[in-house]
C-alpha cells in the first residue's frame, strides 16, 4: 500500500487541495496533516538546536508531557478524522519514547492510505527497531545528518558516537528492506548546511546513497535566538554561501547523484540566498513578507500561510497549534480538554481568523515551509484552477 501512495502522489495532493477548496467555499473539511511531538526531551545537545538551548539554560520541566494513553487517543481520533499525513518529530528526539512512537505507527498504519513520517537524530534505534520500522510499514524516516564526516557530525551533536550510529541505522533499515522486499521507509538524509560541513557534501553524497539513503533534503541554518555561544563557528559568510552554490552546480553538472535524490534543490538555492542576510534574529521581517501575497481580508486564499486550514500540531505538553515549525501550540487549546474533532472544527476558528488578519507568528517570517496560494501556484497546485 505504501507503493500505492507513492505512485499516486497526484491523487494524494489533489485530496489536500480538495479539502482546502472546501474551506474556500466556506464548507468545513477534515484536517489533512498532523504533527505530533511526543517529547521535548533529547539525548543530544546539538549546537544549533533551539530545544537544546531551552533545556540547558531555562530549567525546562518535562512533567506535563502527554501520556502514552493520550497519544493513543490522538491516533485513534486522527484516524477517524481521515488525517492522511502524520509527522512524528519534536521538540526533542521522538524515540526517547520508543514504545509510544512504535505504538503510534501501529495504530495509524492500520488504515491503508495514511502516510507516517518520523524525524530522528538516528542514535536510539538498534537492529530490532530497524526491523520493526520496516515491518510496520513506516513510510518516511528522516535522519538528521549535519556533518558529512564523523568529526564534523559528532562536533555539532556534541557526541562521539552519533555519526556511526546514524550510519548503522541506515545500513540496518536498508538490510531489512531488502530482506523483506519492502520499499519503505524511504530514508531521507535531512541536513542543515553550515560553515563546517558545506565543503564535504560532494564527497559524502555517493557514500551515503550507497548506504541506502533515497532522498536528501538540505536546509539553510536559520537562527531564532542569538544566545548560542558556538554559532559564529557554524554560520556561513556571504562568500561561503556563494562557494556552496558553486558546489551544488558542480554536483548537478557532474551528475554525482541522480536528480531524484535531491528533488528540492532549486527551492533550497532560493532559501539559502534569502537566509544569507537573515541568519540572525531581528532581521527585516517586512522584506521577507514581500515574498508572499498578503492582504488582510477574509478570503482564505489571501492568508499569509494556509497551514491552519489543513494541519494540526500537538506539542509534548498537549497544546495544539497549526504548525510544527512554530514549535509549540496555543496555551488555550489543549488536547487534554477537548477531542481532536472539537479542536479542528471549533477551537481552531480563532487561529484561522488570526492568520487572516496578519496574526502570524515570529517564526513565520523566516519559515521555509510556508504554504500559501502563491506557493501552491509555483508548484502547479493552484487551488483556483482546480474545481472539486
Ligand atoms: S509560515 Fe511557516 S511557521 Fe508560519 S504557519 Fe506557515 S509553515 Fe508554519
Amino acid at each position: 500500500m505504501n507503493e500505492q501512495i507513492y505512485n499516486n502522489t497526484d491523487s494524494y495532493s489533489n485530496l489536500k487541495l480538495e479539502r482546502l477548496c472546501k474551506w474556500q467555499k466556506e464548507e468545513k473539511a477534515d484536517p489533512f496533516s498532523i504533527t505530533v511531538f511526543p517529547t521535548n526531551r533529547c539525548n543530544l545537545n546539538c549546537i544549533f538546536c533551539e530545544g537544546a538551548y531551552e533545556r540547558k539554560y531555562k530549567n525546562t520541566s518535562f512533567n506535563s508531557e502527554i501520556s502514552d494513553e493520550l497519544i493513543e487517543r490522538i491516533c485513534e481520533e486522527g484516524v477517524n478524522l481521515h488525517i492522511k499525513e502524520w509527522e512524528i518529530s519534536g521538540g526533542g528526539e521522538p524515540f526517547i519514547r520508543k514504545h509510544a512512537v512504535m505504538n503510534m505507527i501501529k495504530i495509524i498504519k492500520k488504515v491503508n492510505d495514511t502516510k507516517v513520517k518520523i524525524i530522528t537524530n538516528g542514535t536510539l534505534l538498534n537492529k530490532i527497531d530497524a526491523r520493526n520500522l520496516v515491518l510496520l510499514n513506516l513510510d518516511d524516516l528522516f535522519i538528521s545528518i549535519d556533518g558529512f564526516d564523523k568529526k564534523t557530525h559528532d562536533y555539532v551533536r556534541d557526541d562521539k558516537t552519533s555519526f556511526s550510529k546514524c550510519i548503522k541505522l541506515i545500513e540496518n533499515i536498508s538490510y531489512f528492506k531488502k530482506k523483506f522486499k519492502i520499499k519503505s521507509p524511504q530514508i531521507t538524509m535531512n541536513s542543515i548546511i553550515h560553515a563546517k560541513n558545506y565543503k564535504k557534501l560532494s564527497s559524502f553524497l555517493p557514500f551515503i546513497v550507497k548506504k541506502g539513503v533515497n532522498n536528501v533534503e538540505l536546509h539553510p541554518l536559520i537562527i531564532f535566538k542569538e544566545t548560542f555561544k558556538y554559532l559564529d563557528k557554524v554560520m556561513m559568510k556571504e562568500q561561503e554561501i556563494k562557494a556552496f552554490l558553486n558546489i551544488l552546480n558542480a554536483i548537478e553538472k557532474n551528475k554525482l547523484v541522480s536528480k531524484n535524490i535531491i528533488p528540492k534543490l532549486d527551492t533550497f538555492r532560493k532559501r539559502i540566498c534569502l537566509s544569507s542576510n537573515n541568519q540572525r534574529i531581528g532581521v527585516n521581517i517586512e522584506k521577507i513578507r514581500t515574498r508572499s501575497r498578503i492582504k488582510t481580508n477574509d478570503n482564505m486564499l489571501d492568508a499569509y500561510c494556509l497551514r491552519p486550514w489543513f494541519e494540526i500540531l500537538i506539542d509534548s505538553d498537549g497544546k495544539c497549534g497549526f504548525c510544527g515549525v512554530i514549535g509549540s501550540g496555543d496555551e488555550s487549546i489543549n488536547i487534554r480538554n477537548y477531542s481532536l474533532r472539537e479542536i479542528w472544527f471549533e477551537k481552531y476558528d480563532i487561529l484561522r481568523k488570526a492568520m487572516l488578519i496578519g496574526g502570524y507568528k515570529q517564526q513565520c517570517s523566516k519559515c521555509e515551509k510556508i504554504i500559501n496560494n502563491h506557493e501552491l501556484k509555483n508548484t502547479g497546485m493552484d487551488t483556483k484552477s482546480k474545481h472539486f
